[in-house]
């Protein structure tokens, strides 16, 4: 990978540049070059090795990443056929599933504790690894993949704010609203009137 180790974007230094090489790796199934990247398809959300027999995407669609990990934490998902994610090291693998395991309990706090519990792995060792490959904390990354929910669901339901706070596993609509705020720069009401096709059917004034 070092001899054409060209970075696309100066401010993603994660993101590899889709040069010649690279994308005839793809086009010709290569697998010598399966582990040096994967590469991620906008339009379908999958991420797969470069040796993946699937039909080929179009070139402008397609965004590398040096880890399957970096794919997964922008929201692409492996791809069934190829299973990039099979390439992981035992440590990537470890914090991948820890980030499966958050997105899969949205509706409630996940201490550090009972990921550790769970994954029978000190708490400590746990934060360090997943910070290492994800770039945030365990709890940071659940509550932005929390707070995204959230939004999805101002967006597309009308569920009152309190009501989505509660389904949101937040203590109160106080701590949810402010964490919203935090993270949008708008309150839930605000954010909600500015995106939904539900913005002038009714008043949510119970924020
Ligand atoms: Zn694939």
């Amino acid at each position: 990978m070092r001899s054409f180790d060209l970075t696309a974007d100066p401010s993603r230094p994660d993101l590899l540049a889709l040069d010649e090489a690279r994308w005839h790796a793809i086009v010709e199934c290569r697998s010598d070059q399966d582990g040096r990247f994967v590469y991620a398809v906008r339009t379908t959300g999958i991420y797969c090795r470069p040796s993946c027999r699937s039909r080929l995407p179009l070139r402008w669609h397609v965004r590398l990443f040096r880890r399957a990990a970096e794919a997964a934490s922008e929201g692409y998902r492996p791809c069934k056929r190829c299973r990039p994610d099979a390439l992981q090291q035992p440590d990537e693998q470890l914090a991948t599933r820890v980030a499966e395991c958050l997105a899969s309990h949205l509706g409630e706090a996940v201490p550090l504790r009972r990921l550790g519990e769970t994954f029978h792995s000190s708490p400590y060792h746990l934060q360090r690894l997943f910070k290492r490959v994800y770039g945030v904390s365990p709890a940071h990354y659940h509550k932005r993949l929390r707070l995204l929910a959230a939004a999805e669901r101002l967006r597309s339901t009308s569920d009152t704010v309190s009501v989505i706070a509660l389904r949101g596993g937040w203590r109160s609509v106080a701590h949810f609203a402010a964490a919203f705020r935090g993270h949008f720069g708008l309150t839930p009401t605000a954010y909600r009137a500015s995106q939904a096709p539900f913005a002038n059917q009714e008043a949510c004034s119970d924020e």
